[in-house]
């Protein structure tokens, strides 16, 4: 079979890598940061914009996209490709983390999830084999397992069956691929089924902040045989120290020619420290979210642009930032967009914090590239002023 991952450059004073992940898409330089497509769409960002961007994958959330506007409809768009008009690689989660954070009256049982949307409180079932069909409808070049994810803080019994039942219910998506891979193979080759049996399936590790459930975990999800792993549960409220304490507890038994990915992750210095601990992929709210109340990312920690203090500022949101907010507008205009709720506001901080995430991600290669990584992490971190970006003054 062909190889999917290679991995180029180890960083030889942390766990840091510098790998290329080809899907049917095109390539994605690791460590990448995929910006969240909730809806179908970047908030506020065309998909021409996001090239410009040099975004190399976006994700899509399976729920959002199933409650509204529903698989008939993506279906009839021939997939969420053509559908948004992104022609570049596209991560689908399972749908499993908005269930259990969005929708009510959940019933977990080992067959799967009974819930009601968050939209108009519809019921709906989804099992692993429902997962996973719905994420072949929508066509992604890789498709996550169904797993659980339990809230911080969480009992040990209930985190170490929980995980067991994750790794049930991974083996159960993997079966379906297996069975339904093989089937869109004999099909044509232009269909969007055969899209399917070329696209990778990665299965998430939990076992919420204990090591051993992690490990666990790991060994039992790792002996399933995946295209990539990812470490689920992590970033739900959990103090920031044993955020990293899961994702150690778990990455010295993943595969080191196997993809990463640390989900629903983080802040900037926080996806350098996860670099640093041999993590590959990222995707987080939090440039996107946060530029909606008017918080720009700069190297240096947040700016809360609604603030007094900006009114009168005639420099950039960041000085030497290739985006287009700072190329061509002051601090002081968009902060007037923003107290205006003019909708300008929020896209122009939003192209700047996603530019600023993808190319900490860009920066972040070419220190692993020239074994400056480590140095570079922990300039970064130091340099960082706001550790808390949700608590923006
Ligand atoms: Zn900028």
């Amino acid at each position: 079979m062909q190889k999917n991952f290679v991995l180029s450059t180890t960083d030889r004073h942390s766990k840091a890598r510098r790998g290329q992940l080809t899907t049917a898409h095109g390539v994605i330089d690791t460590p990448a940061f995929m910006p969240i497509g909730t809806q179908g769409t970047v908030k506020a960002v065309t998909p021409r914009e996001l090239r410009e961007l040099d975004a190399q994958i976006i994700l899509g959330n399976t729920y959002h996209l199933f409650v509204r506007p529903g698989l008939d409809v993506i279906k009839h768009f021939g997939g969420l490709h053509n559908f948004m008009n992104w022609d570049g690689p596209i991560l689908t989660d399972s749908g499993g983390y908005q269930i259990f954070s969005l929708a009510k009256l959940r019933k977990i049982t080992d067959g799967g999830v009974e819930f009601q949307n968050h939209i108009d409180g519809a019921r709906a079932f989804i099992s692993p084999e429902i997962a996973m069909e719905i994420q072949a409808a929508l066509g992604g070049d890789i498709a996550m397992a169904l797993d659980e994810c339990v809230p911080y803080p969480c009992e040990y019994d209930y985190a170490a069956q929980s995980a067991e039942l994750t790794t049930r219910w991974a083996k159960r998506c993997l079966e379906w691929k297996r069975r339904n891979g093989e089937t869109a193979k004999r099909g044509l080759a232009d269909s969007p089924d055969r899209g399917f049996a070329d696209s990778m399936l990665f299965g998430i590790v939990q076992g919420a902040t204990f090591d051993d459930l992690r490990q666990q975990s790991a060994q039992a999800i790792v002996e399933l045989d995946f295209d990539g792993y990812a470490i689920g549960g992590v970033s739900v409220g959990e103090p920031e120290e044993e955020m990293m304490r899961a994702v150690e507890s778990a990455e010295p038994f993943l595969p080191r020619d196997k993809p990463r990915y640390a989900m629903g992750l983080g802040t900037p210095p926080q996806l350098l420290e996860m670099i640093a601990r041999g993590m590959d992929m990222f995707d987080c709210v939090l440039p996107t979210r946060l530029a909606r109340n008017g918080t720009a990312f700069t190297t240096t920690g947040t700016l809360n642009l609604k603030n007094a203090q900006f009114a009168l500022d005639k420099s950039p949101i960041e000085e030497n930032c290739a985006c287009d907010a700072c190329r061509e507008f002051s601090r002081g205009y968009i902060r007037h967009l923003i107290k205006a709720e003019e909708i300008l506001g929020l896209r122009l901080i939003t192209l700047h914090n996603l530019h600023s995430y993808l190319n900490l991600m860009k920066r972040a290669r070419t220190e692993i590239e020239s074994s400056t990584f480590d140095q570079f992490r922990k300039a970064f971190v130091a340099g960082y002023k706001t550790r808390d970006p949700m608590m923006v003054e």
